[in-house]
C-alpha cells in the first residue's frame, strides 16, 4: 500500500471504482477512459510500478493472474479475442505508477491503430 496511489487507494476501497472480479491477487476495474468499446485494468494488489521491479514471487502473481483472466474470458465478453497492454514508465505512457495490465476488446483491433 502506497499512500498517495491511487490504485492503492482503490484496493483498499478508499476510492470507488467499477470493480468487475476481485481475487486476493488483483482487481479487475473499467478505465474510467476507454479507449476500446471494453476497456479493463487488471490491477495487482501489491503496489510496484515496473516489471524489472518485480520479485519471482510477483511475477509467478501475476503469471496467476493472466491464467485466471483466460479462464473469465466469457464473463468478461473477451471471447472474440482481447489484447493486453502493459504500459512501463512514461516514455511508454503509463500515468499511474503501480503496475496494471489494459485489456482491450469489443471491437476488431487493428495493430496499425496503436
Ligand atoms: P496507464 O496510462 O497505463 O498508467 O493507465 C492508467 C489508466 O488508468 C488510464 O487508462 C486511465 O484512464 C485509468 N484511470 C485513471 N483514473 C481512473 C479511475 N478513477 N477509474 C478507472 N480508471 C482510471
Ligand atoms: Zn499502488
Amino acid at each position: 500500500m502506497e499512500e498517495n496511489c491511487l490504485f492503492c487507494k482503490m484496493i483498499k476501497g478508499d476510492v470507488t471504482s467499477s470493480k468487475v472480479f476481485e481475487d486476493d491477487n488483483m482487481i479487475i476495474i473499467k478505465d474510467i477512459n476507454p479507449i476500446a468499446p471494453i476497456h479493463y485494468l487488471l490491477i495487482v494488489k501489491e503496489h510496484y510500478q515496473f516489471l524489472n521491479q518485480q520479485s519471482i514471487e510477483q511475477a509467478h502473481k501475476l503469471g496467476e493472474c493472466l491464467h485466471k483472466l483466460s479462464i473469465m474470458q466469457s464473463t468478461l465478453g473477451l471471447d472474440k479475442g482481447y489484447r493486453l497492454i502493459i504500459n512501463q514508465g512514461e516514455f511508454a505512457g503509463q500515468s499511474v505508477h503501480h503496475l496494471h495490465v489494459h485489456i482491450l476488446s469489443g471491437k476488431e483491433l487493428k495493430w496499425e491503430q496503436l
